[in-house]
């Protein structure tokens, strides 16, 4: 397929990368947002580890979830 690469496509969000992003990483800096805002980064593989950690370290990742959950939403609740 030689398909020009859509603007819908979405890309790590790691600095230079243009990788298909496959990772979600939603976090929230408590200083500027509500607690119950989210803020989401696009990782690659190779840069999920990378991106976790940076916001990691400073205390505002909140969750990581493939890009198939995210965009799916949170698993359904009801036990049938
Ligand atoms: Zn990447």
């Amino acid at each position: 397929m030689d398909a020009p690469v859509s603007d819908e496509n979405p890309i790590c969000s790691a600095k230079g990368c243009r990788v298909d992003a496959v990772w979600v990483l939603a976090w929230n800096n408590p200083k500027i947002h509500t607690p119950d805002r989210r803020k989401t980064w696009l990782a690659c593989d190779e840069h999920r580890e990378h991106l976790s950690q940076f916001l990691g370290v400073r205390g505002f990742l909140k969750d990581v979830v493939t890009l198939e959950e995210w965009e799916t939403g949170p698993p359904p609740t009801a036990t049938s």
